[in-house]
Order: structure tokens, then C-alpha cells, then sequence
């Protein structure tokens, strides 16, 4: 058991426990015990935190953009500065290699950096009149109050990309947690306390997910939800904030395409594919779904996609060399081989891995599958896999890439491998999904929107798009003498 993080909650620029005094165990994923226990508020925490957030609103929406830069410019330095700590904790609360958790502190801290500078940059508009008695100005307003809610894969980032913004136009936040992942999120929270945040400006309730999120939908001083998670959650909170006209933004599921031109050198692509797909172990909303070859080369890259599989290093995200952790939880591997099971059942092939890895005695360890002889009626086809499963496909030209590709309800990343320009450019304006990535697989930045088409959900995080949902555009009409 850790005794050297925080695991209370943050409320009002203080570190507090649960009015109800309970505890909730985090697990690691790696050994099954249960690594720290955190305070697990409720309803009473949440509306505390609400009213600390009202408190702070008027202070700190009157504050300059320069002095709110100042305090996120100040965060994003103290994580680069404990990056290492605040990667340590997460790997051994959400499994994942520790070379990633950096990635992901860092790139956590660019956010803060990116929308210290966007407060700077939220610019109005004069726009030209047309009668000589009036004159037109467009000023922004934040939103006001703003919860987050997000899940445990990127138990920092996803967070992160709801706060800065939020805080960066003038808002107030309210953020709770994944149940499982809030070390992590603790020591980010440390960061804003350290860097000079006034309190209430963002608040940190941890504990259940309903109880907290009726809280924050039903309080009419909460004006928006940002959220990242399931379809079906996604969907209720979405129901449940239409009472109030709240605003809500959705970063929801994908089922993303990634398709290999036969232009490109297959061995490397092979390489690309592996490792895209088992990155986190596929358990990421962009995460790769579907891999489409051209049949002339689908031999040559389904032999070098296994071989490339079966070398992956699997083991406690903690070690060194280490590629793949364990998988979040024991649901995730139940679902996984759910999927395995289903799509062999209807006759599909899995040529490596696919199931629990028998190497380790404890932990939530599955070994990366690969897998052909696809069908639609396949779950795994229909339903995002969240899982370690690269299935191979085949396409034969352009439109029916296309074709395959836009034939889902989901709409969040999608990829191409090629070196032909048309080609590139062609797949890139009728994709229809909110990223596209053409010879890359990473396709998410701090100074970039991030988000989805049709049921990926609605709103931007990143870029200078991502401010926008912290803000609402005010016009001043102006009567003057002519
Ligand atoms: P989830 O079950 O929807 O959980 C997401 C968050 O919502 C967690 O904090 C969860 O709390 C909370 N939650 C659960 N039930 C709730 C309820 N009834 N009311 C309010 N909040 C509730 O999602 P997940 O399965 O953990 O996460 C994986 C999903 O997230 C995948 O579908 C993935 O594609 C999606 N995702 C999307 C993006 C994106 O940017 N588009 C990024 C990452 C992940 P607990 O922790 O207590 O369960």
C-alpha cells in the first residue's frame, strides 16, 4: 500500500476526506492488490464542491487572461518537473508501460501550457454596422461552472483537456475521476494547488460515478458537462442534462479503420499496425478497430503483423523494456475473450495470442491476438473492441476503402498508410471521421481539435477549438447618435 501520494479530495483549495468518511481501494492492475485507498465522497462532496465553485466564479472570470495564464503556465511546469512521479503512479494504478505514462504527463502538461496561451488569445469581434445608430461588439462570456467527468484509460489527459480551458476562459470546474485511476489526477490537482490556483476555481470529487454525476446534472448552477466515456453513459448524461439545457460535450467510443495502401512498404507498415493497435493495450478510443489490406499483399502483412505481435514484451508497466501491461481489469480481459470466442464461433481464425497470458500468476496480463476471417455479423465488427485485437481485412481500391471504412455509426479516428498523394488527399476529404491520420497513428495534440462525427459524439477538446464550449458569444449592440 502507497503512503506517499495524496488520496483525499481537493475541495475548496483544500485536502479533505468524505463527508461519510468511507475509503475506496485502488487496484494495481499489474498484481491485483490494491495499491492506496482514496477517500470516496458523495453527494454531500459534490455539492461542496459546487459551492465552492459559485464562491470562486465571480473572482476569477473578473481576473485578467495574463494572471489566469500565469497559474496554467505555472501547472504545466511543475509536471514537467514531477513528470516522473505523476508517471509512476499512474502505471501502477492503470497498468500501462511507464514510458507511456510519461508521454501522457507531458502531453497533459502541454495542454495547460496550450491554453494558458489561448486565454490570452480569445479575441472579440467589432463587426461592421449596418445603420448608423447602432454599433456591434462580440464578447465572450464564460460558461460558468463546468464539471468533468472521464474515464480510466488517460486518467490525466482526458481530465486535463476539460479543465484547462475550462479555467483558461474564466470558468469554474468541478471534476470527478475515474474510480479506479485518481492518483494521478491528485498530483496534477497538487500541481494547480502549488502553482497558486485560488480555491474552488477546480475541484475534485472522487467517489460513485452516479451519485456524483445526478449531483452535478441536477444543480442548475452547474452550466456544462464535459464528458469522456461509453456510448450508453454518454447517452444518459446527454438525456439527463436536456432538463436543465445544459450544455454537454461527448468524447465517446470509436471503431477505427486503418488502411494500408499496397503503395507502402509492408514490413514497416506490419510494424506501424502492431504497434498502434496494442498501444495501452488497444484499451484507447482511437485505437485502430480494423486493419484493410490490398489481397496483393495481405500475405506478406499478415505474417509480419504475428511475428511482430508475438515479440511484443508483455509485463508489469513498471519494468524495464516492457511494451505491454497488463489490461485495466478483469472485465476488460472477460470482454476481450468475449469477442474472441464470438468471432470464432462464426468462423474467424486467431492466429496468435488471444488469450490470458499463463506467464504471470497475478495480474490482468492477455497476450496480443491477431486475427482474420472477419465477417460483419462479428461483434468485434459492430461494437468497439476496447481490447488487444488486430484484425486483418481486405479492401480493393479507393471507394471501396471508403466504403468499408464510413460503414460504422462511429466516427472518431481513422488512418491510411500510403505514399500517394491522390491518394492521401482523396481518403482525407471523404473520410468521415474527426481525425484522420495519413502515415501516423497519433493523431491527438494540445494545439489540435480532438473529437468525434455521428455517434463519437460532438464538441472539440484541443486546439483553439476546444475553448470554445468554456464560452458563450455575447453581442453588445450599442445605440449611438448619429
Ligand atoms: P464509462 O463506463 O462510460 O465511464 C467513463 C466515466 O464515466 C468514468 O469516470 C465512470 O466512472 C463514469 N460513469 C460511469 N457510469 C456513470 C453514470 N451512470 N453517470 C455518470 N458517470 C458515470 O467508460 P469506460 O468504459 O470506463 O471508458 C471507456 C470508454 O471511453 C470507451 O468507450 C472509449 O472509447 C471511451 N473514450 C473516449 C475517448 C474520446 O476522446 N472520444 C477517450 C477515451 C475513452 P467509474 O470510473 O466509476 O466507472
Amino acid at each position: 500500500m502507497m503512503t506517499d501520494c495524496q488520496t483525499r479530495m481537493y475541495i475548496d483549495g483544500q485536502w479533505c476526506g468524505a463527508e461519510g468518511k468511507g475509503k475506496l481501494a485502488v487496484i494495481n492492475p499489474a498484481t491485483e492488490e490494491p495499491c492506496a485507498e482514496v477517500a470516496c465522497g458523495g453527494a454531500a462532496d459534490a455539492r461542496r464542491a459546487i459551492d465552492a465553485a459559485e464562491r470562486a466564479l465571480p473572482g476569477w472570470s473578473g481576473r485578467t487572461a495574463y494572471e489566469r495564464a500565469d497559474i496554467l503556465k505555472a501547472t504545466a511546469d511543475l509536471m514537467r518537473q514531477r513528470a516522473d512521479r505523476i508517471a509512476r503512479l499512474m502505471t501502477i494504478e492503470q497498468g500501462k508501460p511507464l514510458a507511456e505514462s510519461k508521454g501522457e504527463t507531458l502531453a497533459t502538461a502541454a495542454f495547460f501550457e496550450w491554453y494558458a496561451e489561448e486565454a490570452k488569445r480569445l479575441y472579440g469581434r467589432i463587426v461592421p454596422h449596418h445603420v448608423p445608430t447602432k454599433r456591434h461588439f462580440v464578447i465572450h462570456h464564460p460558461v460558468g461552472i463546468c464539471a468533468a467527468i472521464a474515464p480510466w484509460n488517460f486518467p490525466i489527459l482526458l481530465p486535463v483537456r476539460k479543465i484547462a480551458p475550462a479555467i483558461a476562459a474564466g470558468c469554474t470546474n468541478v471534476t470527478r475521476p475515474a474510480s479506479q485511476t485518481p492518483l494521478c489526477l491528485m498530483e496534477v490537482f497538487r500541481c494547480l494547488d502549488e502553482a497558486g490556483l485560488p480555491p474552488g476555481v477546480a475541484n475534485l470529487v472522487t467517489g460513485p460515478a452516479g451519485e456524483i454525476a445526478d449531483v452535478l446534472l441536477a444543480d442548475p448552477r452547474v452550466r456544462k458537462i464535459g464528458f469522456t466515456g461509453s456510448n450508453e453513459v454518454g447517452q444518459e448524461l446527454m438525456r439527463k442534462a436536456a432538463d436543465q439545457v445544459k450544455k454537454i460535450s461527448l468524447e465517446l467510443g470509436g471503431h477505427a479503420p486503418f488502411i494500408i495502401f499496397p503503395d507502402v512498404d509492408v514490413e514497416q507498415a506490419a510494424r506501424t499496425a502492431v504497434t498502434a493497435k496494442f498501444r495501452n493495450n488497444g484499451q484507447v478510443c482511437i485505437s485502430a478497430s480494423r486493419f484493410y489490406v490490398h489481397p496483393d499483399r495481405r500475405e506478406e502483412f499478415t505474417e509480419a503483423v504475428v511475428r511482430f505481435a508475438k515479440t511484443l514484451k508483455l509485463g508489469n508497466g513498471l519494468d524495464d523494456g516492457v511494451e505491454i501491461g497488463p489490461m485495466f481489469e478483469q472485465a476488460a480481459v472477460d470482454k476481450t475473450i468475449g469477442l474472441i470466442e464470438d468471432a470464432q464461433s462464426k468462423g474467424a481464425a486467431v492466429l496468435c495470442g488471444g488469450r490470458r497470458s499463463e506467464r504471470f500468476e497475478r495480474g490482468f496480463f492477455f497476450e496480443p491476438a491477431v486475427v482474420t476471417g472477419l465477417t460483419r455479423d462479428m461483434r468485434i465488427m459492430r461494437t468497439e473492441p476496447f481490447s488487444p485485437i488486430l484484425p486483418i481485412l481486405e479492401f480493393t481500391g479507393v471507394d471501396d476503402a471508403i466504403r468499408q471504412a464510413n460503414d460504422t455509426p462511429y466516427g472518431l479516428a481513422s488512418y491510411v498508410l500510403t505514399n500517394d498523394i491522390n491518394t492521401a488527399v482523396n481518403m482525407a476529404e471523404r473520410l468521415e471521421f474527426g481525425m484522420v491520420g495519413i502515415n501516423d497513428f497519433t493523431p491527438a495534440t494540445a494545439q489540435c481539435p480532438f473529437g468525434g462525427m455521428k455517434a463519437s459524439g460532438f464538441g472539440r477538446e484541443g486546439g483553439i477549438e476546444g475553448i470554445e464550449d468554456y464560452v458563450s458569444a455575447k453581442h453588445v449592440c450599442l445605440g449611438v447618435t448619429a
